[in-house]
């Protein structure tokens, strides 16, 4: 019996050996993939921040190019749109 239950630890020390490097190289790449996961973008007229639209195109309102905008709030990307 001594033997199945050195067996069972060793067996046990083992999978959670391989887990464990398994998880540890697993994690950067779930990062990874969470990270290329394209964010919803949009497509907003400079001039007319109400007009949204998921595909480029151009403002119903005024007719000019609609730019991306990433569903993050950056400022500075708001500077560049005013430049
Ligand atoms: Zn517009």
């Amino acid at each position: 019996m001594k033997k199945v239950m050195l067996m069972a630890v060793a067996i046990l020390f083992s999978v959670t050996g391989a887990f464990a490097a398994h998880s540890g190289r697993m994690l950067p790449d779930t990062a990874k993939t969470k990270k290329v996961k394209p964010a919803k973008v949009q497509y907003t007229c400079t001039m007319h921040p109400e007009v949204l639209s998921d595909k480029p195109g151009k403002c119903p309102k005024c007719g000019m190019t609609l730019v991306k905008k990433e569903s993050a709030k950056k400022k500075a990307d708001t500077m560049k749109m005013k430049m």
